[in-house]
């Protein structure tokens, strides 16, 4: 296979190409995926820039190249969607890895989508904001009714910029990003002194060696950066974050109780679903796809 080296955009290194993986999204073609042998940070240097093809309203009703991530129903049946687990999850970890009290702090979603977590948590007496700077659904008008609990403009909030948030979420963000050091920068100086990033992405290191057989890298259409932790905190610390390993954090349970069932192609929560010792299940999963052992930033 030829191997033209082409940069790293986290280290600058040069990178091999490991093989070619083939999009959906037509018109379809086969994208590279190089690896960097000096940070582990895989990616897709020839990725789309056709954003109105690959993110459209086909895509937020799961008919896109993700057929396993419907926003449109996750947003228009709350109670229904499996995807309430994230979200239930995501607060018990915002509940956990806030510097400020939780009924106090501020948090933005950054990369929202239709505002479906901040809808959650604001029903729940959360201070958070949501923000979709990508723009793909706030910015076009694509949002729905009651998209009140969003403001697509939220960063152009002056008082919100000069006080800054004490906790930033991008849920699933950052593989669609192509280059992940000037993203996490974009969200740095958002953060107050102290304020923490969660991010949540896959694990690329269980995956090194079988990338064809990880859900995240055959959507090459829309993922583009692949991180193993190493990686990850390196492209923190490039963006003036402090990389923290938190772990299995209380909250993960829930979120991966929700990767396990989307994966299954499980649509909508069951009671039935909660007869199972999700405890435990959850953390066997965990010892398999290691998503817990990605950093947290620190704005240090
Ligand atoms: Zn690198």
């Amino acid at each position: 296979m030829p191997s033209d080296p082409v940069s790293c955009p986290v280290c600058q290194a040069p990178a091999g190409k490991i093989l070619e993986i083939s999009g959906t999204v037509p018109p379809v073609r086969l994208f590279s995926l190089c690896r960097c042998p000096s940070c582990g940070f895989s990616f897709v240097p020839d990725y789309r820039t056709d954003y109105d093809v690959v993110y459209s309203e086909a895509y937020y009703r799961g008919q896109g190249s993700d057929p396993l991530a419907n926003y449109l129903f996750d947003h228009q049946e709350p109670a229904a969607t499996l995807r309430r687990y994230e979200w239930s999850g995501l607060l018990e970890v915002f509940r956990t890895l806030s510097p400020a009290p939780p009924d106090k702090a501020k948090w933005l979603d950054y990369g929202c989508g239709l505002g479906s977590l901040v809808r959650y948590g604001r029903e729940r007496g959360v201070n958070i904001f949501g923000c979709d700077p990508y723009g793909a659904a706030a910015g076009k008008g694509k949002l729905p009714e009651d998209g009140r609990y969003l403001d697509p403009y939220i960063l152009a909030r002056e008082d919100l910029q000069r006080e800054g948030f004490d906790y930033v979420t991008a849920v699933e963000v950052i593989e669609h990003t192509a280059d992940p050091v000037a993203f996490l920068g974009e969200i740095r100086p958002l953060l107050k002194p102290g304020g923490v990033l969660f991010l949540t992405t896959g694990n690329a290191k269980p995956f090194r060696n079988k990338f064809t057989r990880w859900s995240y890298a055959v959507c090459p259409d829309i993922h583009v950066s692949f991180f193993e932790p190493e990686t990850l905190a390196l492209a923190l610390e490039k963006a003036g974050f402090r990389p923290e390993f938190r772990g299995y954090v209380k909250g993960f349970t829930e979120i991966i109780k929700y990767k396990i069932l989307k994966n299954l192609k499980f649509t909508r929560r069951s009671r039935l679903f909660d007869l199972l010792p999700w405890p435990v299940l959850s953390r066997l999963a965990d010892a398999k796809y290691r998503v817990t052992a990605h950093p947290v930033g620190v704005a240090a």
